[in-house]
Parts: structure tokens; sequence; C-alpha cells
């Protein structure tokens, strides 16, 4: 294993995944380093949602390797059948340190704001409950959202249930976040609030990858900016050189489509 302290937050060698006959990814390898703010653009089905998910292994790839901090997923490779995680253990170690927050909260609406905030470091991560409340109730007050601790997140506006998802996926205490269109369900005067807290935590060093439509987002606060096309990363670089002179004819329609 590579050692951690030098190695990056995330690196993807040759990652491959098809659905069925369908090739989503072809070949996607790149790397983050700890700190850094990935935006990931594109156009619908371009992929970005699989890239996400084969992160945290919510999809196995059919080929590649990621690593997160040094240490890589064990899949099994038995020719003729799809790959799976080897070894459960690590899969829950290593999800639970690239936490997602979802386009659609995913909050477990049978469970209170907090309890959504402690399940996962209690029941997946055993640690102890007084700490995991003292730490939830900090990050609630962080996200603006502490006198929502006892509500049902039916009872909460969009742009506050994506902040406890944030919280949520906070409390695992992670070496990188993963965001996928995280305002793109919000109502438009809900999005800068959701903004902010992102914001927030990408100034604060918090390795994150971003799937977003949100180019002012994409512009001032990513260090880096990936655009997917087809399942290929068609640019790469930092957000000032991308947007003013992309090397893809294509990313280039896609920004003056996006008014960026
Ligand atoms: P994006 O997030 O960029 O819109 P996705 O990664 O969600 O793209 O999807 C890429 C392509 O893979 C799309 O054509 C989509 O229909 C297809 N796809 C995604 N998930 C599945 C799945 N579970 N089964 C079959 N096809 C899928
Ligand atoms: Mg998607």
């Amino acid at each position: 294993m590579m050692n951690a302290a030098l190695a990056p937050a995330v690196k993807i060698t040759g990652l491959e995944k098809s659905y069925g006959a369908y090739k989503v990814l072809h070949s996607i390898s790149f790397s983050a380093n700890k700190g850094e703010v990935v935006s990931i653009l594109g156009a619908s089905g371009s992929g970005k949602s699989t890239l996400l998910r084969c992160i945290n292994m919510l999809e196995v790839p059919d080929a590649g390797e990621i690593s997160i901090h040094g240490e890589s997923y064990r899949l099994t490779q038995r020719s003729g059948f799809a790959p799976r995680a080897a070894d459960p253990k690590q899969l829950l170690r290593l999800r639970s340190q690239a936490t997602m927050v979802f386009q659609s909260f995913n909050l477990w609406s049978h469970l209170t704001i907090l309890e959504n905030l402690i399940e996962a470091p209690v029941h997946v991560q055993k640690r102890n409950r007084a700490e995991c409340v003292a730490e939830a109730e900090a990050l609630l007050e962080r996200v603006g959202i502490a006198d929502k601790r006892n509500f049902y997140p039916a009872h909460l506006s969009g742009g506050q249930q994506q902040r406890a998802a944030i919280a949520r996926a906070l409390a695992m205490r992670p070496k990188i976040m993963l965001f996928d269109e995280p305002t793109s369900a919000l109502d438009p005067e809900l999005v800068a609030e959701v903004l902010k807290v992102m914001r927030d935590l990408a100034a604060e060093g918090r390795t994150m990858l971003v799937v977003t439509h949100e180019m002012d987002f994409a512009r001032d606060v990513s260090s880096r900016v990936l655009f997917l096309h087809k399942g290929l990363i068609e640019e790469d670089g930092r957000p000032e050189q991308v947007f003013s002179n992309p090397k893809s004819e294509r990313f280039r329609q896609f920004i003056s489509k996006h008014n960026a």
C-alpha cells in the first residue's frame, strides 16, 4: 500500500463500467489531491453519476482501480463473472471515507434529523453514541439547522433537508465528499443556502468531487474542472484556464449553453 500521507486523496486508474452492452465509462483515469475541489461537468447521460457511484462502490466497476488516501478497494476479478467487493469490512470502511450527497437528499424518512446523522456513525462505524450525538449537534449548528434536530425530514424545506444530508455525510468523518447535483432538485430560492455550506467546506480544505450545473460554483470555488463526454474526460484543467480557453469544442458549446 502507498504511504497514505503522500497519496492523492483519490486516484482512479482505467475505470470502466457498462450496463449490459452499453459502455458508460471508458477507461477513466484521474487523481485529486487533498483539499482539491473538483467540479465534474457534462451533459445528461455522460456518466457523471456512474463515476461518483463507482468511487464509493454503489456501482462496482468492470475494470480499473480506485484508491482513497492510498488504499485501493479490493475486488474479485474472476473471468466470466462481474467483479465484486472482495472484503465487506474494507468496503464499509472505504465507503464511509467517501460519503455521498445525492440530488434527492435521501434522508431516512422514518428517522429524525439527529437520528439520521448518528445512524451510520453508531451502527456502521461502531462509535460511541454520546460522542456521535455531540458531534451531530455541532454539525447541525454549522449548517444552520440545530433547531430542527428532532424534526422528521418531511417537515423541512428542500434546502434544509440537503443541509441535513451534508451534515450526515460529514458525521462519518469522511476523507473525501462526493456531491451528485446537490442543488438540482431545489427551488431556485433555496439553492444559495446549500451552495454557501459547500463553499465553507471548500474553504476549510475539504476534498470534494462535485457534479454540478452551477457554473459560478465550478468557476469560483473549484480548483479543477473535469468535463465528461460519453464516458470520457474531454477537458481537465483549472477553471480559469478551461473556461477562458477550452481545448474541447464540445466543452466550448457546453459553456455557452450554460451561460458561463
Ligand atoms: P449522468 O449522471 O451524467 O447524467 P449517468 O451516469 O447517470 O449519467 O448515466 C450514464 C448512462 O448510463 C445513461 O445513458 C444512463 O441511462 C445509463 N445508466 C445509468 N445507470 C444505469 C443502470 N443502473 N442501468 C442501466 N443503465 C444505466
Ligand atoms: Mg447524474
